[in-house]
């Protein structure tokens, strides 16, 4: 995801709406728009070559009233701090929606990870901590792996805390599974989306054994989500890269695909170059398809004021952070169409992240049908959260989705004391 752009603010309306419904006084409002924390530190990198780099480095801590802050480490040229006050404030209020006792985080470092040797992103990621030390840890703030960042930059983060503060693998989650990583993590967020689809689906009439599907996306999300629906007898009908999109109307085999894909990737090619009976589209085409389920989980914006008329899907599932932008948003509820928000339909990244930080304070691994049983049973808690609240105060689901996640924090404000 290193060529993407975050969103840069987060949507205001839909806090509005569940301020509202909640009847918020404007201190408590003023509290939790704002962040606990912004931190933005230097970093000058002694690259290979002997030059000196300067990068930027970012943290920022929105709420902490349920728990540590939790939320992903992104390394992007572009990221700056308005981009994760954003993403942290949306972090508190997923934390919040699945029960989970954090609050939420998110930072980074304004650099280009490919442009970086390996021992020059060793020593960056170091560096970060060594900024961010006082900050972080197990009980204080927890990062995870975000766009340009995965399991290697992770053990980097507990290597550089454990140095300062004793080994501890709960400092960071989404490690690899030789220094506490859960079993399940890379999965998690797929097949969360798959399950939460297949119950939003049910909920409203979409018999998802046989139902039209098109993903935007056939990365990490995209591709766990799109096996776990074939297998459920979804037709998986178009997938795509960020150059190209491949439509084919019996719908993919997927496994067959996705195969065909990673072997393509491997060689530095893009779904253009995949051979088979299918058809080329665009995004913007494959996003206005005739389908039943859409689900973006490539990048955020992608369903806006230019293509909302043109969307057709009854059911959307946000997989990626953000897709449909807030006048996007107010225009599909308009015409009925169904969204799954992203605060719930990605959720399943940041519940297996709690369940390592578990297991990692029980210093004990659990197997991974212990880690998928768990998730299944707390995303579909959250599911039944957001339903029910939805048919009693006649919300739709994203509304819901704000209104318990921001309860349940003031709950937890009043209760602690200012
Ligand atoms: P990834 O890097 O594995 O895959 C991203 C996919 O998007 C790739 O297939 C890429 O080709 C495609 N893409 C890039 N630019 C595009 C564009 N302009 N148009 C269409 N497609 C484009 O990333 P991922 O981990 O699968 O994450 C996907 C989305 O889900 C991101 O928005 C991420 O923030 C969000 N998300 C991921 C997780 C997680 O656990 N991985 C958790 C929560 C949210």
């Amino acid at each position: 995801m290193s060529n993407q752009k975050a969103p840069r603010k987060s949507c205001e309306k839909f806090l509005d709406d569940a301020f509202d419904h909640l009847q918020v006084d404007l201190e408590m409002q003023q509290l939790l728009r704002s962040p606990y924390r912004e931190v933005r530190f230097e970093l000058p990198l002694k690259r290979d070559n002997g030059s000196i780099s300067m990068f930027y480095g970012y943290r920022v801590q929105h709420n902490q009233s349920r728990g540590p802050f939790k939320g992903g480490l992104r390394f992007h040229k572009d990221v700056d701090l308005e981009h994760f006050v954003a993403l942290a404030e949306i972090m508190t209020w997923k934390t919040s929606l699945l029960d989970l006792p954090f609050g939420g985080g998110k930072g980074g470092i304004n650099c280009d990870p490919t442009e970086l040797s390996t021992h020059e992103l060793e020593t960056l990621t170091k560096r970060y901590v060594q900024r961010v030390s006082m900050l972080i840890g197990p009980d204080r703030d927890i990062p995870a792996p975000d766009m340009g960042t995965g399991p290697q930059e992770m053990a980097w983060i507990v290597d550089a805390f454990s140095i300062i503060e004793g080994f501890n693998p709960a400092v960071a989650t989404g490690k690899p599974l030789e220094l506490g990583g859960a079993h399940g993590r890379l999965e998690a967020t797929g097949y969360g989306v798959a399950i939460l689809t297949e119950l939003a689906a049910k909920a409203n009439g979409i018999d998802i054994d046989g139902a039209k599907v098109a993903i935007q996306g056939v990365g990490n999300v995209a591709g766990y989500a799109a096996r776990t629906l074939f297998s459920k007898g979804a037709k998986v009908v178009a997938l795509s890269d960020s150059k190209c999109g491949i439509y084919q109307n019996k719908g993919f085999d997927i496994n067959e695909v996705l195969k065909s894909i990673s072997e393509i990737k491997k060689e530095g090619g893009s779904l253009r170059d995949i051979k088979g009976d299918h058809k080329q589209l665009s995004n913007e085409e494959l996003l206005e398809l005739d389908v039943d389920i859409l689900i973006p989980a490539a990048v955020g914006g992608v369903i806006n004021d230019d293509n909302v008329g043109n969307i057709l899907a009854k059911l959307i599932v946000e997989a990626a952070n953000m897709p449909i932008t807030c006048s996007a948003d107010s225009t599909l509820n308009e015409r009925g169409t169904i969204i799954l928000p992203d605060i719930l339909a990605n959720a399943g990244g940041v519940t297996v992240s709690y369940l390592e930080w578990v297991q990692n304070r029980q210093r004990y691994q659990w197997h991974k049908g212990k880690v998928i049983e768990q998730l299944e049973h707390r995303i579909g808690n959250a599911w039944a959260d957001v339903k029910s609240r939805a048919d009693q105060d006649k919300l739709n689901y994203r509304q819901a989705g704000y209104v318990i996640a921001v309860e349940r924090i003031i709950k937890a404000i009043n209760l602690r004391g200012l």
